[in-house]
């Protein structure tokens, strides 16, 4: 596996603090081939390198990983991000119903897909009604039929007298249909062809005109690896889609496939079918989608033990030191340690992104000041000495004058971290020593 060939190229870097180009390159070398033997495109392979590469050359080795582990997670992490990151839920319309409109090849398992979707719909309480607008198969319809039957939902297709012969006016009027018989959203079913071909498109774009949809989705067979993009592509230009559906993932697609459409379309992927049965569906997680494409699962999960563990044991050090039971005082080299900690969990920006009521602009502003601010912090307790780090009251005038030329700062910002770095300390230390309700575990920020 991939963690295996990469734990064989660092095996002489522990200890390392930097990963060296040379390592770096090396490693960009193995995770080319692991993805394309996942069948990713060569040219989204190529960018992705690139970034990575970008990435693993500004990260510095935390001692909680290893080389390996810290290269990985960076791959991970970024191709998790190119997965579409957050999962996209579908959009419904203001005023029902939502149309929901499928497009794919013949056999990319959209009419399978329609009775999945209808079912998940069907168990959150929607009132979802099938659309047979495929009536390029002789027993298109009859399938729909069986499959909105099992699904135990509600089905629009032809009659004599009444569309037949003609997908568009079917498509029209099942908009109608739905409003009369309030059904919440519609999901229109259409054709495919073996290929892609212009007649096709222009059906898939007739009907999209027709009935407005709310969300257009692609639905790929992820079996059919390379041809995927071109698929995606065609359909992207032809027709327009909102997301991706991935079928067949039951298959022993490594997923490269997942990767090229949702970085070649910028489309997100949204929802994954994987057997015949209605039951084999869920939204899409990239998280998962990234370790299968890695093939490295328990890899992830031990890497995310590790830091866990590495945090754990850092706060309990501090902890220690701050209540005087620990070796020596709480510096500020600890006081960064905490600072990093709390930035591995993510930019703040992120975690005040989850509470309501933010604009953009104070989410960009939040985002700014914080990672800044944390970045001087650290550039001036890197230009101290060992023992200033250790015992912060030796920083007299000439002392700060240094550190601060050293640290491109200006005394001022080092006078205001050590005015800071006490006031937090003696804070912290109450809370250590129990003399203040609710104990460290996370160290005072
Ligand atoms: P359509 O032409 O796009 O409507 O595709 P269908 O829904 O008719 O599916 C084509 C074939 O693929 C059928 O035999 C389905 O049972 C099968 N199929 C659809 N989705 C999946 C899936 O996720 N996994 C597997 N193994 N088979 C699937
Ligand atoms: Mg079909």
């Amino acid at each position: 596996t991939l963690s295996d060939r990469l734990s064989a190229t660092f095996k002489n870097l522990r200890g390392k603090g930097r990963l060296t180009d040379a390592d770096i390159d090396a490693t960009a070398r193995e995770i080319r081939i692991a993805l394309l033997e996942a069948d990713v495109n060569l040219g989204v392979v190529k960018e992705f390198i690139a970034a990575v590469k970008e990435r693993a050359k500004g990260a510095e080795l935390t001692g909680a990983l290893n080389p390996a582990q810290q290269v990985i997670k960076i791959v991970n992490e970024e191709l998790v991000e190119i997965l579409g990151g957050q999962t996209r839920v579908l959009r419904f319309a203001k005023r029902p119903p939502t149309v929901i409109m499928l497009a794919g090849l013949q056999g990319a398992g959209k009419t399978t897909l329609a009775g999945k979707l209808a079912k998940w719909l069907a168990n959150q309480g929607h009132t979802p009604l099938l659309v047979a607008a495929d009536l390029q198969r002789p027993n298109a319809v009859q399938q729909l039929t069986v499959v909105a039957k099992r699904a135990g939902v509600a089905w629009y297709a032809p009659e004599p007298g009444n569309g037949v012969g003609d997908p568009v006016a079917v498509a029209r009027n099942s908009i109608s249909i739905a409003q009369q018989k309030l059904h919440d959203v519609v999901i229109v079913d259409t054709a495919g062809r073996l290929g892609v071909d212009t007649e096709l498109m222009q059906q898939a774009a007739d009907i999209k005109a027709a009935v407005n949809p709310d969300e257009v989705l692609f639905v790929v067979d992820a079996m059919i690896g390379q041809d995927a993009v071109s698929t995606a592509n065609a359909f992207a230009e032809g027709v327009g889609f909102d997301g991706v559906v991935l079928t067949k993932l039951d298959g022993d697609a490594r997923g490269g496939a997942a990767l090229s459409i949702a970085r070649v379309t910028g489309q997100p992927i949204m929802f994954a079918s994987s057997g015949e049965k209605l039951e084999d569906f869920d939204v899409f997680h990239p998280d998962r989608m990234a370790s299968r494409i890695l093939g490295m699962g328990d890899m992830l999960t031990l890497i995310e033990q590790a830091e866990r563990t590495f945090d754990a044991e850092q706060s309990a050090k501090a902890a220690a030191k701050l209540s005087g039971r620990g070796d020596g005082e709480f510096g500020l080299g600890d006081f960064l340690d905490q600072m990093k900690a709390v930035r591995r969990m993510g930019p703040l920006s992120k975690i005040f992104g989850m509470l309501p009521g933010m604009t953009g602009d104070m989410k960009e502003q939040i985002s700014g000041i914080d990672e800044k601010e944390i970045d001087r912090i650290e550039a001036i307790i890197l230009s101290m000495t060992p023992a200033e780090r250790e015992n912060p009251k030796i920083l007299n005038g000439s002392r700060r004058a240094r550190i601060a030329a050293g640290s491109g700062t200006k005394v001022s910002d080092v006078n205001k971290l050590v005015e800071r770095f006490f006031e937090a300390r003696k804070m912290m230390t109450q809370l250590a020593s129990g003399k203040m309700p609710g104990m460290p575990g996370m160290p005072g920020m």
